[in-house]
């Protein structure tokens, strides 16, 4: 470490054997000041050039602690309490409880005493008498890459004074023999004398009087990598860490970030953040309090905050070369954002490709407690409500965890449990962070989950629905596969998925697909906007007082109505976008019947009673019409959104249910009304061929746009005359009947003389292995699947492309 020190070092510590500038190391000294220092360090050394402020300070070295523990005699002490305990003489509070004392009532020895308090003065030189100081423990074994030690030593805030510096220092030596420390390093097989502390004195940022959080630069649910996740709640940092509060979360793409023309934020979901940490008065140093409404109400960053982080948690994600979990803090004073922590993230970042599950429901049901889903497992089992994690020898094996929230104590209970599920937390709460450590579901932030849930009750907890975490009555039936990614064959035409719920996009990144090949819109509308765009751009002639409450309420928040509509609806696509990004990500305008549209919030005032709705008013027809053309402007500026602003410029159009040519460029010319133009900037605009005149006349529509994605489940229904719903006839409706194969191959070879890319997005290629490899043998360019079909699909497509030698050439 001595050679390491960076000459531009500000106190010539170079013989201090018991202090170190915490400007003076880096990654090359963990054994000396433990993973956590030597990390901020590594930081203030090398990323001051890239603006990361990290708050100075210094840390006591490995030494310190040794000297420490030598000169107060506490080896005897703590090896002896030790065995008691591990002979079971002794219980592990006692044990702990005992070791700590001993350490709390050492003294600290001269030499490190002035050592400590020559450094302590020099920050306060620098930071005038009202220094206030952080001082964190850092395990000298911590931050291991296989063990995350992360959370279980002790951290003081707001310590002030030098006698209360000394005593946070043996509080922080002491904390390396906290129960539950104890019993990680025992199942960690790490022997006490091999684990040092080193005690960090950081510079407190005034977040106390801001906000501050955790974030990590890739999706912790499902390991995505072109993302950052920020999580933020007011106040102190240690309340969003020990989950007790459930912060603002927002989602950044990160490809877009290098051009600062674009705002990548694809998702900011509000908190509820009801509590927050801040400075207490005299000895307790801190102390909880409770939000005002305006701050729930409100987000804790700003757009440009947002960015700033997000840019450095690229910049450190970058140094580092490994995903990283970050912890900032913004200074109330002054404004200014500080990283306080950065270290690797450990969970996501060492799944392979092969640990692909995919879990589905077998059936529908209703939730009982909804919250924030951890991970993307399903599990059943029997409700076992803890209040504390005292209550341990209550917990049976594999039941189902509930509690207000956890802290490492909790632990032991949480390995044992089938799911877990948390009152209080977000994503990078200690319940989230553990439970996706030990692979075990979790459902957090359910705010109902201490009322709803009664010991002995048998749930299902279902995190494989989305971001939404749900627990259901009883032991339902689910579905658990393996995908195995490393075996699937390359394929001349190109396998992409069909993507309803935007939620779960990031899942499947790891799937080798050609992009989304039908996203549809109206599924984003149900899922991230639930309300009738009409009834937004018409809020004031909406007359149902409960429709007008229920839409007061969702938009609150927002600039205007038709905002709520833009911005909801461009993160579901935004979202949609980023997770295949520079893929293509072909976005269906709505294509709801009027009886569903009916159905969403203020839908009934708008929408008419078709008796036929299937060939009713859907689709292109609407959009030019007064009836919708105010919705469809606010669907165009959410794609504008996206394209623009977001700069997601992968995003293609689609039109779907396009009867006439003479609809075609009326829907085109809508579209060109509203910014977005075939050609400008890049936009492509495709059109479904779902309707038997959209194959007979495939050439002109094929001068219109830039290609096709073959609609199999309409264009079955109107070629063979059979409703695609109607039970009765289900055994009519036949995507392989020869009349609809022979539609289907008309349109890809007129598709092709017009210049025309052709896909196929219905549902016939994802249920039924024949018809995938119809598609591939009659030229077709593209496929979109289901995600979970995609694996058996890709591998019938390239069967059909070996044994047919192409009798095409593929046009893109
Ligand atoms: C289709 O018709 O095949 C299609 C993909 O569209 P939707 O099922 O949404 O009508
Ligand atoms: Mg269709």
């Amino acid at each position: 470490m001595k050679n390491s020190r960076s000459a531009d070092s500000e106190v010539p510590t170079g013989e201090r054997p018991y202090v170190v500038l915490l400007g003076s190391v880096g990654m090359d000294d963990t054994g000396i000041v433990g993973g956590k220092n030597a990390s901020l360090g590594e930081m203030i050394r090398h990323l001051k050039e890239l603006k990361i402020a990290v708050p100075d300070g210094f840390a006591t070295t490995a030494d310190a602690y040794r000297q420490f523990i030598s000169e107060n005699h506490l080896g005897r002490v703590i090896a002896d309490h030790l065995r008691q305990w591990k002979r079971g003489r002794e219980s592990l509070e006692q044990c702990g409880s005992t070791i700590r004392r001993a350490i709390g009532g050492g003294h600290v020895p001269e030499n490190i005493r002035d050592e400590i308090l020559d450094a302590y003065a020099q920050l306060r030189r620098k930071a005038g008498r009202q220094l206030s100081v952080a001082v964190r423990s850092s395990a000298t074994a911590e931050d291991l890459p296989a063990a995350s030690f992360a959370g279980q030593l002790e951290t003081s805030l707001n310590v002030r004074g030098e006698e209360a510096l000394l005593a946070a220092v043996r509080n922080c030596f002491a904390s390396l023999f906290t129960d539950r420390a104890i019993t990680y390093c025992d199942t960690q097989k790490i022997h006490h004398t091999k684990v040092a502390v080193s005690a960090g004195i950081q510079r407190m940022v005034r977040s106390d009087r801001a906000g501050s959080g955790v974030m990590f630069t890739i999706d912790t649910e499902t390991g995505f990598p072109n993302v950052v996740l920020i999580n933020a709640a007011w106040g102190l940092g240690e309340y969003v860490v020990q989950g007790v509060t459930d912060p603002d979360e927002y989602l950044v793409s990160k490809p877009p970030l290098g051009d600062k023309h674009f705002v990548p934020i694809i998702e900011k979901r509000r908190g509820r953040k009801e509590k927050k940490l801040v400075y207490g008065k005299g000895p307790k140093t801190t102390r909880a309090m409770v939000t005002s409404r305006r701050q729930r109400d409100s987000l804790v960053l700003a757009d440009d905050e947002i960015l700033i982080l997000a840019h450095r948690a690229v910049a450190i994600e970058r140094h580092y070369r490994r995903p990283m979990d970050i912890e900032w803090a913004k200074d109330g004073p002054t404004g200014k954002l500080f990283i306080v922590q950065a270290r690797p993230e450990t969970v996501q970042s060492r799944k392979t490709a092969s640990a692909l599950k995919s879990y589905a429901m077998k059936r529908k049901a209703t939730p009982i407690v909804t919250g924030l889903a951890i991970g993307s497992a399903i599990a059943a089992g029997k409700v076992c409500r803890l209040k504390s994690a005292k209550e341990e020898a209550r917990f049976p094996n594999g039941a189902v965890l509930v509690a207000e929230k956890t802290d490492p104590d909790w632990g032991p209970i949480m390995k044992r449990a089938a799911a877990i599920v948390t009152a209080h937390g977000g994503r990078t709460s200690h319940a989230a962070i553990v439970s996706r450590e030990f692979g075990v579901p979790a459902v957090v932030g359910a705010g109902a989950a201490m009322r709803v849930l009664k010991d002995g009750m048998d749930v299902t907890v279902c995190c494989a629905q989305g971001d939404e975490g749900i627990v259901y009555e009883g032991r339902l039936p689910f579905t658990e596969s393996d995908l195995i990614t490393g075996t699937i064959p390359e394929t001349r035409t190109k396998v992409m998925l069909n993507m309803a719920d935007p939620a779960a996009a990031l899942r499947w990144w790891r799937l080798p697909s050609d992009g989304i090949g039908l996203a549809r819109m109206e599924f984003i509308i149900a899922n991230h906007v639930k309300v009738h765009p009409m009834a937004l751009a018409h809020f004031d002639s909406v007359t149902d007082p409960k429709v007008r409450r229920q839409i007061l309420a969702l938009t609150k928040g927002y600039k205007s109505k038709p905002d709520y509509f833009v911005e909801r609806l461009a993160e579901g696509v935004g979202r949609l976008a980023a997770s295949h990004y520079p893929k293509p990500v072909i976005v269906r305008m709505s294509d709801f019947k009027t009886n569903e549209y009916a159905k969403l919030i203020g839908g009934r005032q708008f929408e008419p009673d078709e008796p036929n709705p299937m060939i009713g008013w859907r689709g292109a027809s609407r959009y030019y019409s007064d009836g919708y053309r105010d919705g469809f402007a606010l669907e165009c500026r959410a794609i504008r959104t996206v394209r623009e602003r977001m700069g997601l410029t992968n995003v293609l159009i689609m039109i779907p249910f396009c009867r006439t040519l003479e609809e075609a460029d009326l829907v085109l010319k809508e579209m060109a009304r509203h910014g977005l133009r075939r050609g400008v900037r890049g936009l492509e605009v495709y059109v479904m061929c779902e309707i038997p005149s959209n194959v007979i006349l495939a050439r002109d529509f094929a001068r219109r746009f830039d290609g096709f994605s073959i609609g199999s489940n309409d264009l079955t229904q109107l070629t063979l005359g059979v409703d695609r719903d109607s039970a009765a006839l289900k055994h009519l409706f036949d995507e392989e009947n020869p009349a609809v194969k022979d539609l289907i191959r008309s349109a890809i070879s007129a598709a092709h003389r017009g210049g025309a890319h052709v896909g196929l997005c219905g549902q016939a290629p994802s249920d039924h292995p024949a018809f995938a490899r119809f598609l591939a043998e009659a030229g077709i360019d593209a496929v979109s699947v289901t995600p979970d079909s995609f694996i058996s699909v890709k591998t019938n497509i390239a069967a059909a492309e070996a044994a047919t030698a192409p009798s095409f050439v593929p046009l893109f």
